[in-house]
Order: C-alpha cells, then sequence, then structure tokens
C-alpha cells in the first residue's frame, strides 16, 4: 500500500483571500509532500506496512511513524474540508442539532475553537470531534495529533503550525483562525459525522 496526496478539489489560488496561492504551493506542494514521501519510506519492513492511515494513527507509538502518518492524515482532511464557495455554510441536521446541544450554537464553538487555537502553544491542531456516544468535543493536539489517538472521529481540523498561516497572516494567528470559517465546507464535516 502506498500513501498518497489528498486531490485537491479546488484550483491552487481559489481559497484565496484567506489562504493564498503560495501558501498552498508550501503547505499542500512542499510539507504535505514531505510528509507522504517520509510515511512511504518509514513503514518499509514495519508491522505498519499495508496499514491504514487511521489503523496507524491509532496504534503507533510516539515517535516518526505516527507523526508523518498523523500529518499525512490530519493535512487529508484539512485540504478536503475547504471550498470557496461552500454548498453548505452552516452545519445543518444531526451535527447542528448536536453543535446546539454542546456548545449552545455555531458561533459559540467558532469562538470556543477560535480561543483553543490562539491558546495552544507551539505546533498542533485544534479538532472539533466527535465520540462514540455522539457527543461533541474541541480537543487541543500537540504537533501531529489527532483526536483519534482518544477513539474520537476528527470532523474538522484547524491546522495552527506556522507554516499554515505564516506566509498570509505572519504573527497574527488569530486573525487566520477567524478567516478560515468562510471557506469551511459544512457539507464535508457533516459526511464526517
Ligand atoms: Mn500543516
Amino acid at each position: 500500500m502506498t500513501y498518497e496526496m489528498p486531490k485537491l478539489p479546488y484550483a491552487t489560488d481559489a481559497l484565496e483571500p484567506v489562504i493564498s496561492q503560495e501558501t498552498i504551493n508550501f503547505h499542500y506542494g512542499k510539507h504535505l509532500q514531505t510528509y507522504v514521501s517520509n510515511l512511504n519510506k518509514l513503514v518499509v519492513g514495519t508491522e505498519f506496512e499495508g496499514k491504514t492511515l487511521e489503523q496507524i494513527v491509532e496504534s503507533a507509538p510516539d515517535g516518526a511513524v505516527f507523526n508523518n502518518a498523523g500529518q499525512v492524515l490530519n493535512h487529508t482532511l484539512y485540504f478536503l474540508q475547504f471550498d470557496p464557495k461552500p454548498i453548505k455554510n452552516h452545519p445543518t441536521g444531526k451535527l447542528a442539532d448536536a453543535i446546539k446541544r454542546d456548545f449552545g450554537g455555531l458561533d459559540n464553538l467558532k469562538q470556543e475553537m477560535n480561543q483553543a487555537a490562539i491558546a495552544l502553544f507551539g505546533s498542533g491542531w485544534v479538532w472539533l470531534a466527535v465520540d462514540a456516544k455522539g457527543k461533541l468535543h474541541i480537543t487541543k493536539e500537540p504537533n501531529g495529533g489527532n483526536p483519534l489517538r482518544n477513539k474520537m472521529k476528527p470532523l474538522l481540523g484547524i491546522d495552527v503550525w506556522e507554516h499554515a498561516y505564516y506566509i498570509d497572516y505572519q504573527n497574527k494567528r488569530a486573525e487566520h483562525v477567524e478567516k478560515i470559517w468562510e471557506i469551511i465546507d459544512w457539507s464535508v464535516v457533516e459526511s464526517r459525522m
């Protein structure tokens, strides 16, 4: 089994001005490509060869295999959740109900995720995740972490590594995470429930 780059469902300049073409070229074209290439090399001859990304992220010990598999999975979920003109710009149905129940509404969810993204020290991810009972959680993960590690399903991820925003926003992480909501395609997020 070979791990592959996700195919972007939009042009590299389509997410501007929220995410520039230059950022996509580096973030998708260089950073993600490196994680994919590293993972394909690292698994050879190990117990992880032939396993899915999810299986590796759930079971690999901390270290290079986990870091690279986590980042391939994280970035695949990340890049596929965007759309320059989202079919759905807000959640509906079961997900909307759960957001209302667990956070009091979409605005509160956004605010809490933005706060978590600003508060996360160093490199990492903020996720909206759902547990086995259907309850939603916001998780802060260092480095290449993913909620699957804690038996929760990732629904929506905000990358707060500097490589995700530094070209476009420099040190202003808060401004970047505020903007990211404009390009979230909620139909993709709902499909992950
Ligand atoms: Mn990244």
